[in-house]
């Protein structure tokens, strides 16, 4: 929806083709199996948002979403460090949105599907990709098939966007046009998300605090969290690695899963309080995938693949939707430049440009989810056990850890970690301040000589 608004910025006519018929309406959509669980959208997403369709925050606010101030997460980071930032530290507008995906999803589609230029099919199946002889480095359109009908029919265009998420079929479409193979990565840390709506008696869900999320260790599987969603309501979430999944129908199986968490007398003492107002529903999302266009040789001109067709990530750490917005700000940065510097050459390089710029993104959003995930003993990834029993790969993953300590002693560090979470600012741009790296190093130093390296699988 987000790249639709794009591509209305550049091109005359832009037409969504999609798979379910039921968007614009709160309720969950077949075609996205993780609209069960609840969805936090970081600020650099949110704002992105708000750029492309301006007003929309404040649609969302009067409609009765969360907005959960900085401050009031209550985080246990790996299970240890309590990351409480100093009282009124943040400004008021660094808040999370935290909603169910229906609630978000219909409110973008509402704006989206009124920009004059833009029409949405839905109903429909894009099942292949178009390509032409006497232009083999071009898609020159998409084979779209009706649902009901089962027809199929062919739709030129100017410039083509997959944004289909995870199912993608972008390898297969490659292979039929002469493209390919894709390079790709995969982390499979046996996720499962496993959530129920809840009300509780007060609204502060730990004293001085609207949420809690606490993060397991690498040894550890076992997350939680309890966060407000639209209209007043909380939703209670189990997260698990290594298919660690909780016992949700028996009340006293789930309370002994509830003790092996770290931090698990807050889980309890919320879960005792929890008046359960809907039954627990689990989804157990596939592996972390990462498609490496950026690494082709031969990209095809006039076509892009966006977010999730990109990496899907492991959920834990909210990152999806703002990475597919930040990847809609990328696309629009790149189109602009063309117009401006390029523009006698068309939308030639196009592709190719934003692949590379939009990997580069994708990368700091990656590294977070999957460093830690690499040396679980858990994990099963595409990446041979050599390179993840490295002491290249395991240095990064102690890195991380003593990164996030270290900035959350001060409230500079807490700034900049809370900048990088939310995708303001880079990972390098942090990682590389004088006043970071020196100490950083450090730190490191001191840790691996406590033998803090985590150990080889
Ligand atoms: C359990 C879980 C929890 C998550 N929680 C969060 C969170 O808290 N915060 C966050 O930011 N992210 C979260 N995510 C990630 C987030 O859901 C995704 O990253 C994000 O939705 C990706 O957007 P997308 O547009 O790439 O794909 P999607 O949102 O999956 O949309 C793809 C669209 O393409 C359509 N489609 C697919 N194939 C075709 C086809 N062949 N023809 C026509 N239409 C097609 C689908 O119907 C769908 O509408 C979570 C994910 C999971 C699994």
């Amino acid at each position: 929806m987000a790249t639709a608004a794009v591509l209305a910025k550049h091109f005359q006519k832009v037409t969504i083709f999609e798979k379910d018929r039921n968007l614009g309406k709160a309720e969950i959509r077949k075609s996205v199996p993780q609209a069960t669980q609840i969805h936090a959208l970081m600020l650099g997403g949110l704002r992105t948002l708000e750029s492309l369709l301006p007003g929309f925050i404040a649609e969302l606010i009067a409609d009765g979403a969360a907005l959960l101030p900085m401050a009031k997460l209550q985080l246990w980071f790996k299970t240890l460090w309590k990351v409480t930032p100093p009282m009124n530290f943040y400004p008021e507008d660094m808040s999370y949105v935290c909603s169910s995906r229906p609630f978000l999803e219909s409110h973008i589609f509402g704006k989206v599907s009124k920009l004059s230029n833009v029409t949405v099919v839905t109903g429909v199946t894009v099942t292949g990709l178009l390509s032409d002889k006497a232009r083999p480095d071009y898609v020159t359109g998409v084979v779209v098939r009706d649902n009901e009908t089962q027809e199929e029919r062919r739709e030129v265009a100017d410039f083509i966007a997959d944004c289909s998420g995870r199912p993608s079929k972008v390898d297969q479409y490659f292979e039929q046009i002469g493209f390919g193979p894709i390079p790709t990565e995969e982390c499979d840390g046996g996720i499962g998300y496993t959530t129920a709506e809840i009300t509780l008696p007060n609204k502060e869900v730990t004293p001085g605090y609207e949420a809690v999320l606490i993060l397991p260790r690498f040894d550890q599987t076992r997350a939680f969290g309890v966060f407000p969603m639209e209209k007043g309501q909380l939703q209670y979430m189990f997260g698990s690695y290594g298919r660690d999944y909780p016992p949700v129908t028996d009340r006293v199986a789930l309370e002994e899963w509830v003790k092996g968490l770290g931090q698990s007398e807050v889980a309890l003492k919320l879960l005792k309080e929890a008046k359960f107002v809907t039954d627990f529903v689990s989804y157990h999302p596939p592996a972390s995938r990462w498609r490496h266009f950026e690494e082709m040789k031969r990209f095809p001109e006039h076509f892009v693949c966006l977010a999730d067709t990109v990496c899907a990530f492991n959920p834990l750490y909210a990152q999806g939707m703002t990475h597919a917005l930040l990847h809609a700000d990328i696309l629009n940065r790149v189109l602009t430049e063309q117009k401006q510097e390029r523009f006698t050459e068309g939308w030639w390089g196009v592709s190719k440009d934003f692949q590379k710029r939009a990997a580069k993104f994708t990368q700091g959003c990656w590294d977070l989810g999957t460093r830690v995930d690499y040396v679980r003993p858990t994990t099963v990834t595409s990446t041979p056990l050599s390179v993840r029993n490295s002491f290249g790969l395991r240095l990064s993953a102690l890195m991380g850890d003593e990164l996030v300590k270290m900035l959350l002693e001060t409230n500079e560090g807490h700034h900049d970690f809370a900048l990088v979470q939310h995708c303001l600012v880079s990972p390098e741009k942090v990682l590389l301040k004088p006043t970071v790296l020196f100490p950083l190093i450090v730190r490191v130093i001191k840790a691996l000589r406590e033998g803090k390296l985590p150990p080889k699988i």
